[in-house]
Protein backbone atom coordinates (compact mmCIF):
# COMPACT_ATOMS: atom_id res chain seq x y z
CA UNK A 1 0.00 0.00 0.00
CA UNK A 2 1.51 3.33 -0.90
CA UNK A 3 0.13 6.35 1.18
CA UNK A 4 0.08 9.46 -0.72
CA UNK A 5 -0.58 12.82 0.89
CA UNK A 6 -2.98 14.79 -1.08
CA UNK A 7 -2.42 19.23 -0.58
CA UNK A 8 -4.43 20.60 -3.18
CA UNK A 9 -3.36 24.36 -1.60
CA UNK A 10 -5.56 27.04 -3.00
CA UNK A 11 -6.77 29.04 -5.69
CA UNK A 12 -7.32 26.63 -8.92
CA UNK A 13 -5.37 23.87 -6.60
CA UNK A 14 -8.04 22.13 -5.10
CA UNK A 15 -10.22 21.47 -8.22
CA UNK A 16 -7.19 20.39 -10.68
CA UNK A 17 -6.07 18.00 -7.97
CA UNK A 18 -9.51 16.55 -7.19
CA UNK A 19 -9.24 15.37 -11.00
CA UNK A 20 -5.15 14.23 -10.89
CA UNK A 21 -6.97 11.71 -7.64
CA UNK A 22 -9.65 10.35 -9.35
CA UNK A 23 -7.65 9.69 -12.14
CA UNK A 24 -5.07 8.09 -9.77
CA UNK A 25 -7.94 6.45 -8.00
CA UNK A 26 -9.16 4.98 -11.74
CA UNK A 27 -5.78 2.84 -11.92
CA UNK A 28 -7.20 0.38 -9.13
CA UNK A 29 -3.85 0.47 -7.59
CA UNK A 30 -3.13 -0.01 -4.07
CA UNK A 31 -2.93 3.87 -2.59
CA UNK A 32 -4.27 5.42 0.42
CA UNK A 33 -4.68 9.18 0.25
CA UNK A 34 -4.72 11.39 2.35
CA UNK A 35 -5.43 15.48 2.28
CA UNK A 36 -4.33 18.37 3.79
CA UNK A 37 -4.14 22.39 4.19
CA UNK A 38 -1.07 23.87 2.89
CA UNK A 39 -0.29 27.50 1.70
CA UNK A 40 -3.11 30.09 2.47
CA UNK A 41 -5.27 27.04 3.02
CA UNK A 42 -2.87 26.16 6.09
CA UNK A 43 -2.52 29.64 7.11
CA UNK A 44 -6.97 29.78 7.35
CA UNK A 45 -6.75 26.39 9.19
CA UNK A 46 -3.50 26.68 11.52
CA UNK A 47 -2.24 30.20 11.26
CA UNK A 48 0.85 28.36 9.09
CA UNK A 49 1.18 28.04 5.43
CA UNK A 50 3.19 24.24 6.11
CA UNK A 51 1.11 23.08 9.40
CA UNK A 52 2.86 20.87 11.76
CA UNK A 53 0.47 18.30 10.80
CA UNK A 54 0.63 18.49 7.23
CA UNK A 55 4.59 18.58 7.13
CA UNK A 56 3.89 15.33 9.11
CA UNK A 57 1.74 13.75 6.72
CA UNK A 58 4.31 14.70 4.10
CA UNK A 59 7.13 13.27 5.76
CA UNK A 60 5.55 9.95 6.39
CA UNK A 61 4.15 9.34 2.80
CA UNK A 62 5.80 7.97 -0.32
CA UNK A 63 4.69 10.78 -2.60
CA UNK A 64 3.20 14.10 -2.40
CA UNK A 65 0.47 15.17 -4.85
CA UNK A 66 0.59 19.17 -4.38
CA UNK A 67 -1.69 21.74 -6.41
CA UNK A 68 -0.61 25.03 -5.95
CA UNK A 69 -0.23 27.97 -3.84
CA UNK A 70 -1.31 32.32 -3.12
CA UNK A 71 -3.61 34.59 -3.44
CA UNK A 72 -3.71 37.95 -3.50
CA UNK A 73 -6.20 38.04 -0.28
CA UNK A 74 -2.54 37.03 1.57
CA UNK A 75 -0.20 39.73 0.44
CA UNK A 76 -0.17 41.95 3.37
CA UNK A 77 1.32 39.17 5.29
CA UNK A 78 4.32 38.98 6.79
CA UNK A 79 6.89 36.85 5.09
CA UNK A 80 6.79 34.06 6.71
CA UNK A 81 3.01 33.49 6.89
CA UNK A 82 2.88 33.77 3.17
CA UNK A 83 1.09 30.76 1.48
CA UNK A 84 4.59 30.66 -1.01
CA UNK A 85 6.35 29.79 1.74
CA UNK A 86 5.03 26.44 2.23
CA UNK A 87 6.91 25.01 -1.16
CA UNK A 88 10.15 25.88 -0.10
CA UNK A 89 10.14 24.47 3.85
CA UNK A 90 8.92 21.19 2.08
CA UNK A 91 11.53 21.31 -0.56
CA UNK A 92 14.11 21.85 2.59
CA UNK A 93 12.44 19.72 5.20
CA UNK A 94 12.20 16.90 2.78
CA UNK A 95 15.31 17.14 0.89
CA UNK A 96 13.99 17.52 -2.69
CA UNK A 97 16.99 18.43 -4.56
CA UNK A 98 16.31 17.28 -7.54
CA UNK A 99 14.11 19.19 -9.68
CA UNK A 100 12.39 17.37 -12.81
CA UNK A 101 10.58 19.56 -15.32
CA UNK A 102 9.74 17.38 -18.92
CA UNK A 103 8.90 20.13 -21.71
CA UNK A 104 6.37 17.87 -23.79
CA UNK A 105 4.15 19.00 -27.17
CA UNK A 106 1.17 16.78 -27.93
CA UNK A 107 1.34 17.17 -32.00
CA UNK A 108 -2.42 18.29 -31.28
CA UNK A 109 -1.33 21.50 -29.99
CA UNK A 110 2.13 22.15 -31.68
CA UNK A 111 0.64 25.32 -32.96
CA UNK A 112 0.54 26.96 -28.81
CA UNK A 113 4.05 27.13 -29.54
CA UNK A 114 5.49 30.60 -30.53
CA UNK A 115 7.95 28.39 -32.32
CA UNK A 116 6.93 27.23 -35.84
CA UNK A 117 5.10 23.97 -35.19
CA UNK A 118 7.62 21.69 -37.00
CA UNK A 119 9.79 22.58 -34.63
CA UNK A 120 8.61 21.65 -32.00
CA UNK A 121 5.73 18.94 -32.99
CA UNK A 122 6.54 15.42 -30.78
CA UNK A 123 8.72 17.53 -28.55
CA UNK A 124 9.93 15.53 -25.51
CA UNK A 125 12.38 16.72 -23.60
CA UNK A 126 13.30 16.46 -19.98
CA UNK A 127 15.48 19.07 -17.64
CA UNK A 128 16.81 18.41 -14.41
CA UNK A 129 18.03 20.98 -12.38
CA UNK A 130 19.66 21.00 -8.84
CA UNK A 131 17.78 22.64 -6.54
CA UNK A 132 19.13 23.27 -2.98
CA UNK A 133 22.88 24.83 -4.07
CA UNK A 134 24.76 26.92 -6.56
CA UNK A 135 24.91 30.63 -6.73
CA UNK A 136 21.57 30.79 -4.75
CA UNK A 137 22.71 29.27 -1.25
CA UNK A 138 26.63 29.62 -2.03
CA UNK A 139 28.43 31.85 0.89
CA UNK A 140 29.72 34.82 0.70
CA UNK A 141 26.95 36.89 -0.22
CA UNK A 142 25.23 39.90 0.34
CA UNK A 143 25.85 43.73 -0.76
CA UNK A 144 29.35 44.98 0.91
CA UNK A 145 30.69 48.32 0.88
CA UNK A 146 34.60 48.62 -0.21
CA UNK A 147 37.19 50.98 1.55
CA UNK A 148 36.73 53.25 -1.14
CA UNK A 149 33.00 53.36 -0.13
CA UNK A 150 31.64 51.62 -3.46
CA UNK A 151 29.47 49.58 -2.78
CA UNK A 152 29.30 45.63 -4.25
CA UNK A 153 26.89 42.83 -4.68
CA UNK A 154 28.65 39.66 -3.88
CA UNK A 155 27.29 36.24 -4.66
CA UNK A 156 29.04 32.91 -4.88
CA UNK A 157 28.78 29.58 -7.06
CA UNK A 158 30.39 26.68 -5.72
CA UNK A 159 28.73 23.16 -5.76
CA UNK A 160 30.35 20.15 -3.63
CA UNK A 161 31.57 17.05 -5.38
CA UNK A 162 29.10 15.18 -3.15
CA UNK A 163 25.97 17.43 -4.74
CA UNK A 164 27.00 16.93 -8.34
CA UNK A 165 27.28 13.46 -7.78
CA UNK A 166 23.78 13.21 -6.49
CA UNK A 167 21.91 14.84 -9.34
CA UNK A 168 23.74 13.43 -12.22
CA UNK A 169 22.46 10.23 -10.59
CA UNK A 170 18.93 11.34 -10.53
CA UNK A 171 19.33 12.26 -14.19
CA UNK A 172 21.29 9.18 -15.32
CA UNK A 173 18.43 7.41 -14.12
CA UNK A 174 15.88 9.43 -15.61
CA UNK A 175 17.58 9.14 -18.89
CA UNK A 176 17.35 5.06 -18.64
CA UNK A 177 13.48 5.24 -18.10
CA UNK A 178 13.19 7.58 -21.06
CA UNK A 179 15.53 8.06 -24.34
CA UNK A 180 19.10 6.82 -22.37
CA UNK A 181 20.59 10.15 -23.98
CA UNK A 182 21.69 12.33 -21.23
CA UNK A 183 23.14 16.34 -21.80
CA UNK A 184 25.07 17.87 -19.04
CA UNK A 185 24.84 21.61 -19.42
CA UNK A 186 27.83 23.86 -17.88
CA UNK A 187 30.24 26.62 -18.34
CA UNK A 188 33.33 24.41 -17.83
CA UNK A 189 35.17 27.08 -20.26
CA UNK A 190 35.07 30.16 -17.88
CA UNK A 191 33.34 28.72 -14.33
CA UNK A 192 35.66 26.60 -12.09
CA UNK A 193 32.94 24.88 -10.78
CA UNK A 194 31.32 23.93 -13.76
CA UNK A 195 34.18 22.46 -14.67
CA UNK A 196 34.31 20.28 -11.31
CA UNK A 197 30.92 19.73 -12.64
CA UNK A 198 31.78 18.55 -16.19
CA UNK A 199 34.73 16.20 -14.85
CA UNK A 200 32.58 14.55 -12.05
CA UNK A 201 29.36 13.34 -14.03
CA UNK A 202 32.04 12.36 -16.94
CA UNK A 203 33.39 10.08 -14.35
CA UNK A 204 30.53 8.64 -13.44
CA UNK A 205 29.67 8.15 -17.25
CA UNK A 206 31.20 4.34 -17.17
CA UNK A 207 28.63 3.94 -14.38
CA UNK A 208 25.70 3.78 -17.19
CA UNK A 209 27.17 2.63 -20.03
CA UNK A 210 23.77 2.40 -21.66
CA UNK A 211 23.16 6.56 -21.31
CA UNK A 212 25.11 8.55 -24.12
CA UNK A 213 26.72 11.31 -22.49
CA UNK A 214 27.36 14.60 -24.08
CA UNK A 215 28.29 18.00 -23.14
CA UNK A 216 27.34 21.66 -23.42
CA UNK A 217 27.62 25.46 -22.78
CA UNK A 218 24.62 27.07 -21.47
CA UNK A 219 24.84 29.49 -24.03
CA UNK A 220 24.83 27.09 -26.55
CA UNK A 221 22.08 25.25 -25.12
CA UNK A 222 19.64 28.05 -24.59
CA UNK A 223 20.36 28.39 -28.27
CA UNK A 224 19.46 25.16 -29.08
CA UNK A 225 16.66 24.60 -27.37
CA UNK A 226 15.17 27.21 -29.63
CA UNK A 227 16.97 26.57 -32.36
CA UNK A 228 16.39 22.54 -32.81
CA UNK A 229 14.62 21.48 -29.27
CA UNK A 230 13.85 17.83 -30.47
CA UNK A 231 17.73 17.08 -30.19
CA UNK A 232 17.18 16.68 -26.50
CA UNK A 233 16.13 13.84 -24.43
CA UNK A 234 17.65 14.32 -20.63
CA UNK A 235 19.84 17.40 -20.23
CA UNK A 236 21.28 18.04 -16.34
CA UNK A 237 22.47 21.26 -14.91
CA UNK A 238 22.77 23.17 -12.06
CA UNK A 239 20.35 25.25 -10.39
CA UNK A 240 21.17 29.31 -12.06
CA UNK A 241 21.29 27.77 -15.21
CA UNK A 242 18.31 25.14 -15.01
CA UNK A 243 16.08 27.45 -13.41
CA UNK A 244 16.37 29.61 -16.66
CA UNK A 245 16.95 26.87 -18.81
CA UNK A 246 13.52 24.83 -17.41
CA UNK A 247 11.42 28.23 -17.95
CA UNK A 248 12.86 28.83 -21.95
CA UNK A 249 11.77 25.15 -22.49
CA UNK A 250 8.89 25.00 -20.65
CA UNK A 251 7.46 28.34 -23.41
CA UNK A 252 8.11 25.64 -26.51
CA UNK A 253 5.22 24.32 -25.64
CA UNK A 254 3.08 27.60 -25.18
CA UNK A 255 0.63 25.79 -22.60
CA UNK A 256 1.24 26.49 -18.99
CA UNK A 257 -1.89 24.08 -18.06
CA UNK A 258 0.17 21.03 -19.29
CA UNK A 259 3.38 21.36 -17.83
CA UNK A 260 4.14 18.78 -14.77
CA UNK A 261 7.08 19.00 -12.68
CA UNK A 262 8.66 16.53 -10.31
CA UNK A 263 11.38 17.25 -6.63
CA UNK A 264 13.13 14.51 -5.79
CA UNK A 265 15.01 13.46 -2.70
CA UNK A 266 17.97 11.02 -2.63
CA UNK A 267 15.44 7.95 -2.27
CA UNK A 268 13.30 9.40 -4.90
CA UNK A 269 10.32 10.04 -2.57
CA UNK A 270 8.96 13.12 -4.73
CA UNK A 271 6.51 16.60 -4.95
CA UNK A 272 4.62 16.20 -7.59
CA UNK A 273 3.00 19.62 -8.76
CA UNK A 274 2.01 21.25 -11.99
CA UNK A 275 4.53 24.28 -12.64
CA UNK A 276 2.00 26.87 -12.69
CA UNK A 277 0.40 28.73 -9.91
CA UNK A 278 -3.07 28.89 -8.14
CA UNK A 279 -4.42 31.34 -10.41
CA UNK A 280 -6.64 33.00 -8.58
CA UNK A 281 -7.99 35.16 -11.70
CA UNK A 282 -9.98 31.84 -12.54
CA UNK A 283 -10.43 30.01 -9.51
CA UNK A 284 -14.02 28.79 -8.74
CA UNK A 285 -14.84 28.56 -12.33
CA UNK A 286 -14.55 25.17 -13.22
CA UNK A 287 -12.37 26.26 -16.19
CA UNK A 288 -8.62 25.33 -15.35
CA UNK A 289 -7.03 22.61 -16.94
CA UNK A 290 -6.24 19.76 -14.78
CA UNK A 291 -3.53 17.90 -17.14
CA UNK A 292 -0.39 19.53 -16.06
CA UNK A 293 -1.76 17.52 -12.18
CA UNK A 294 -2.87 14.61 -13.85
CA UNK A 295 0.36 14.35 -15.74
CA UNK A 296 2.19 15.42 -12.75
CA UNK A 297 0.40 12.40 -10.83
CA UNK A 298 1.88 10.27 -13.52
CA UNK A 299 5.42 11.07 -12.82
CA UNK A 300 4.64 9.96 -9.44
CA UNK A 301 3.81 6.38 -10.77
CA UNK A 302 7.14 6.56 -12.79
CA UNK A 303 9.79 8.14 -10.24
CA UNK A 304 8.37 7.76 -6.61
CA UNK A 305 5.99 4.55 -7.28
CA UNK A 306 7.85 2.69 -9.46
CA UNK A 307 4.23 2.29 -11.54
CA UNK A 308 5.90 2.89 -14.85
CA UNK A 309 3.20 0.71 -16.92
CA UNK A 310 0.37 2.87 -15.13
CA UNK A 311 2.33 6.03 -15.80
CA UNK A 312 2.53 5.62 -19.65
CA UNK A 313 -1.26 4.53 -19.16
CA UNK A 314 -2.29 7.69 -17.45
CA UNK A 315 -0.16 9.89 -20.82
CA UNK A 316 -1.92 7.93 -23.42
CA UNK A 317 -5.08 8.51 -21.89
CA UNK A 318 -3.86 12.37 -21.72
CA UNK A 319 -2.72 12.07 -25.35
CA UNK A 320 -5.89 10.26 -26.30
CA UNK A 321 -8.46 13.26 -24.97
CA UNK A 322 -6.50 15.64 -26.49
CA UNK A 323 -6.56 13.55 -30.21
CA UNK A 324 -10.66 13.29 -29.42
CA UNK A 325 -10.48 17.45 -29.24
CA UNK A 326 -11.29 18.01 -25.61
CA UNK A 327 -10.16 21.22 -24.64
CA UNK A 328 -10.18 23.64 -21.52
CA UNK A 329 -10.44 27.28 -22.09
CA UNK A 330 -6.36 27.70 -22.11
CA UNK A 331 -5.76 25.47 -24.51
CA UNK A 332 -8.82 25.65 -26.64
CA UNK A 333 -9.04 26.80 -30.80
CA UNK A 334 -11.68 26.04 -33.26
CA UNK A 335 -13.09 23.38 -34.33
CA UNK A 336 -12.18 21.69 -30.89
CA UNK A 337 -14.50 20.54 -28.00
CA UNK A 338 -14.37 23.38 -24.91
CA UNK A 339 -14.90 21.46 -21.64
CA UNK A 340 -14.18 22.69 -18.00
CA UNK A 341 -12.33 20.97 -14.93
CA UNK A 342 -14.46 18.10 -14.42
CA UNK A 343 -15.46 17.21 -17.54
CA UNK A 344 -11.79 17.08 -19.15
CA UNK A 345 -11.04 15.27 -15.61
CA UNK A 346 -14.25 12.78 -16.72
CA UNK A 347 -12.83 12.34 -20.54
CA UNK A 348 -8.94 11.04 -18.63
CA UNK A 349 -10.64 8.83 -16.50
CA UNK A 350 -13.02 7.70 -19.72
CA UNK A 351 -9.98 7.36 -21.84
CA UNK A 352 -8.52 4.89 -19.18
CA UNK A 353 -11.25 2.36 -19.62
P1 LIG B 1 -0.32 31.47 -12.35
O1 LIG B 1 0.50 30.39 -12.93
O2 LIG B 1 -1.18 31.13 -11.21
O3 LIG B 1 -1.24 32.10 -13.52
C1 LIG B 1 -0.71 32.71 -14.68
C2 LIG B 1 -1.80 32.73 -15.77
O4 LIG B 1 -2.00 31.41 -16.28
C3 LIG B 1 -3.17 33.18 -15.25
O5 LIG B 1 -3.84 33.93 -16.23
C4 LIG B 1 -3.93 31.88 -15.00
O6 LIG B 1 -5.32 31.99 -15.13
C5 LIG B 1 -3.33 30.98 -16.08
N1 LIG B 1 -3.30 29.58 -15.63
C6 LIG B 1 -2.44 29.04 -14.72
N2 LIG B 1 -2.73 27.74 -14.53
C7 LIG B 1 -3.77 27.45 -15.34
C8 LIG B 1 -4.52 26.26 -15.59
N3 LIG B 1 -4.27 25.09 -14.96
N4 LIG B 1 -5.55 26.33 -16.47
C9 LIG B 1 -5.83 27.47 -17.10
N5 LIG B 1 -5.15 28.61 -16.92
C10 LIG B 1 -4.14 28.62 -16.05
O7 LIG B 1 0.69 32.64 -11.98
P2 LIG B 1 0.42 34.03 -11.22
O8 LIG B 1 -0.90 34.58 -11.64
O9 LIG B 1 1.64 34.81 -11.45
O10 LIG B 1 0.37 33.65 -9.69
C11 LIG B 1 -0.84 33.42 -8.97
C12 LIG B 1 -0.49 32.93 -7.57
O11 LIG B 1 0.16 31.66 -7.69
C13 LIG B 1 0.46 33.83 -6.82
O12 LIG B 1 0.03 33.91 -5.48
C14 LIG B 1 1.79 33.11 -6.95
O13 LIG B 1 2.65 33.42 -5.87
C15 LIG B 1 1.36 31.69 -6.91
N6 LIG B 1 2.30 30.73 -7.53
C16 LIG B 1 2.39 29.51 -6.88
C17 LIG B 1 3.18 28.53 -7.41
C18 LIG B 1 3.23 27.21 -6.69
O14 LIG B 1 2.32 26.90 -5.93
N7 LIG B 1 4.23 26.36 -6.90
C19 LIG B 1 3.89 28.74 -8.61
C20 LIG B 1 3.75 29.97 -9.27
C21 LIG B 1 2.93 30.96 -8.71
Amino acid sequence: MSKIAVLPGDGIGPEIVAQARRVLARLGLPFEFEEAPVGGAGVDAADDPLPEQTLGLAQAADAILFGAVGDWKYDSLPRAKRPEQAILRLRSELGLFANLRPARVYAELAGASSLKADVVAGLDLLIVRELTGDIYFGEPRGIATRPDGEREGINTMRYREGEIRRIAQVAFQAARLRGRRLCSVDKANVLETTELWKQVVSAMATDYPDVELSHMYVDNCAMQLVRAPKQFDVIVTGNMFGDILSDEASMLTGSIGMLPSASLDARNKGLYEPIHGSAPDIAGQGIANPLATILSAAMMLRYSLGQTEAADRVERAVQQVLAQGYRTADIHTAGTKKVGTVEMGDAVVAALG
